[in-house]
Order: C-alpha cells, then structure tokens, then sequence
C-alpha cells in the first residue's frame, strides 16, 4: 500500500491484555502510552455479576491500570528506556500526577510517558483516556495495540472468510456499530480530527511501524 505518515507524536494505547504478552518491541521517545487493566479487571462487568455498584468497580479497574502502569515502566526501564508514568488521581509516592505540560516536557526530553488511572472517573475507558490524552498533548494520531490484524467486516473470529479494512470513516465505525473502540471514544477522535490505526501488537516489528507511520492495520479518519 502507499499509506505513509511521518508521526511527530503518537498517543499507543495497551491493553491490558496485550500487555500481558511477552514480545519485545522497540519503542521510541516521541512516544505517549496509555495502558488498559482489563487483564486485571473490567468495571463494568464486575458490577454486573457481583452487583457492586459501577463506580467502585470502576476505581478499582483504574487502579488495575496503575499496576500495569508500573509493570510496564519498570520492563521499558530495564531495556533502557527512560520513562515517567503520570496517573489521572493522585497516588504521588507511587508515581507524578496528570500535569499536561509537565507531561509534554517529559516527551520533548525523550522520555516515554505512560498515563494511568484512565481519564480518572468512572464510566468511562481507557480508550476513550487515549483519545482524550492524544489531543491534551497535541499528539497526531492514536495508535491502538490489539491482538487482531485490525477491523474485519466481520468477526475473524467466526469466519474465516473475513475481510481485513485497509482503511474506516469515523461514520462507518459508529454506524455499523463495528467494535473497535468505545463510542465516547470515537467520537471524541472525530471531534478533534484524531486519526485511530487498529493494528495487532503481537506481530514483531508492528509497534515501529506504527509509529513510523508505515502501513499497518486499519487507519480509522474523516
Ligand atoms: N476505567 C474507568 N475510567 C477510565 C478508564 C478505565 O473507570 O477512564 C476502569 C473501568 O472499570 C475499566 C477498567 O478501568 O473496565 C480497565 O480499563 P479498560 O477496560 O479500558 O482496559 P483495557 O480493556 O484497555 O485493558
């Protein structure tokens, strides 16, 4: 394809779950990463089963994304990549608090900042954290890791026949109720003219070239 961006900041967004994989990938500086805590636990579907009220369960997903927080600093660290971790609620002997540009310094310094604790209240996701981040930091695009090649017609999953979209309009994604990220999320990508890029996290090399700009995935835009 010819698809091709030359990036000056991303917004990545792990989930919790491809957190919990094992693959090295390089990662580079000009870099913001927000990460999940559904490998941890999911708010809504705790309140759900248990019958916990939804903000409690809540807090305790967003702290779930702390943990990972520092899970994945502490692993970018020991390859040697400097990085800050910044949450959305004070928590401030384990990590800074949310401050934008003290957050947009630490970028221009070089280092990787990861946000965690989500937005910081309930009800909402971290994906919708991503998009929200991306544009506090003037960041261009928001890349999301999964675990699929990127948005299929329909489920790969159950078919084998499905077919991977090389590229989405923000439309296409809310009307046809494609699950690529939560509504709150996409739609708060298209009022900021966001790009999305659904790529799969588990393929070697795929990060880079996401960041890169490279085609990867399925690129989501007006
Ligand atoms: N969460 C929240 N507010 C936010 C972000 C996350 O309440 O702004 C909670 C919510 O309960 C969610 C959990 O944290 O289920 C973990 O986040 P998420 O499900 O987005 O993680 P992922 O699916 O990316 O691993």
């Amino acid at each position: 394809g010819k698809r091709s961006y030359r990036w000056r900041r991303v917004l990545l967004k792990v989930s919790g779950e491809a957190l919990a994989g094992d693959h090295a990938q390089n990662i580079d500086p000009k870099v913001a990463i927000v990460v999940g805590g559904g490998n941890i636990f999911r708010g809504a579907s705790w309140a759900g089963s248990s019958g916990l009220d939804r903000s409690s369960a809540d807090y305790i997903g967003m702290l779930a994304t702390v943990m990972n927080a520092i899970f994945l600093q502490a692993t970018m660290e020991s390859i040697g990549i400097p990085t800050r971790v910044q949450t959305a609620f004070r928590m401030s002997e384990v990590a800074e608090p949310y401050i934008r540009r003290r957050a947009v310094r630490h970028l221009e310094k070089g280092r990787v900042v990861i946000f965690a604790a989500g937005t910081g209240n309930p009800f909402f996701t971290t994906d919708t954290a991503a998009a929200l981040r991306c544009a506090e930091i003037n960041a261009e695009v928001v890349l999301k890791a999964t675990n699929v090649d990127g948005v299929f017609d329909t489920d790969p999953r159950r078919n084998s026949d499905a077919r991977l979209l090389d590229t989405l309009t923000y439309h296409e994604v809310t009307s046809k109720d494609l699950s690529v990220m939560d509504m709150t999320a996409i739609t708060l990508c298209q009022e900021n003219n966001i790009p999305v890029v659904v790529f799969n996290l588990s393929k070697p090399g795929n990060i880079s070239r996401a960041i890169k700009g490279e085609r990867v995935g399925t690129l989501i835009g007006s």
